[in-house]
This record gives C-alpha cells, structure tokens and sequence, in this order.
C-alpha cells in the first residue's frame, strides 16, 4: 500500500529506528537526518515518514507532507546557519536516485555551481 512502511526500505527503517542515523530534526510527519556520505559540510536528508517512491508521489498523495518536508529543509538551513543552500530531490536511477523514498538533499556550507552536474 503506498504510504505504508516497507519491509525492504533503508529509509522506513531509519524512521522505525532499526537503523541508526544521525538525526537532527524530527516532527510529527518527518525525519531529518545526516547523510552518511556528505557531498557538502551541510548535508541532511528530510524524509517524510510515510513511503512513497519520490517527491511527486508524495505530493500527488500527501501535499500537506510534501510542505511539510520543505519547510523543515528550511529549518535545517536556519539551524546550520544557511544563508545559500540548494534542495535536491533526485528521481529517477539516471538523475542519482538510490533509495526510493522520497527525500530531499539540504546542501550548503559550500559554493554551489550553477548548473548543477
Ligand atoms: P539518492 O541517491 O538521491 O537516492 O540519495 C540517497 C542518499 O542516502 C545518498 O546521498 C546516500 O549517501 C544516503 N544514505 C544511504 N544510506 C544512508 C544511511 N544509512 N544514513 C544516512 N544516509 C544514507
Ligand atoms: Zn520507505
């Protein structure tokens, strides 16, 4: 069932907390948490807890979730002290996409370029 926890996902692990991670933010519709291969000083992932494969599903289904998602991107910026930083949801294999649950890449603490690779 989409938005169900799914046995075989990295992320509703995290989220059920059978898989550590270090968590920075949570609220009561999702998880925000370090990237264990940081590409940037600043790199947090904000999941929403419930699965669904990428952002546009997610936000077909849960629209309240989706902004909720980024709204919290926002608050980890403030609380890394941000004032530059770029949102990234890659969807799809050939866009970088590896785990599929939706989430999206706080990045910043460096120059970004423009456009991106
Ligand atoms: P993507 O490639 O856009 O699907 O992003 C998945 C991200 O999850 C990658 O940047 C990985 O480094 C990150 N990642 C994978 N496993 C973990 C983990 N156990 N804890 C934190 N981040 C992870
Ligand atoms: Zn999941």
């Amino acid at each position: 069932m989409p938005g169900e926890p799914q046995a075989d996902c990295l992320f509703c692990k995290i989220v059920e907390g059978q898989i550590p991670a270090t968590i920075v933010r949570e609220s009561d519709t999702t998880v925000a948490f370090r990237d264990i291969n940081p590409q940037a000083p600043t790199h947090v992932l904000v999941i929403p807890k419930v699965h669904y494969e990428n952002a546009a599903a997610l936000a077909a289904a849960e629209p309240t979730i989706a902004a909720d998602v980024l709204r919290e991107a926002q608050t980890v910026a403030d609380e890394e002290k941000l004032e530059s930083y770029r949102i990234v949801f890659n969807t799809g294999a050939g866009a970088g996409q590896t785990v599929w649950h939706a989430h999206a890449h706080v990045l910043g603490g460096r120059g970004l370029e423009w456009p991106p690779g």
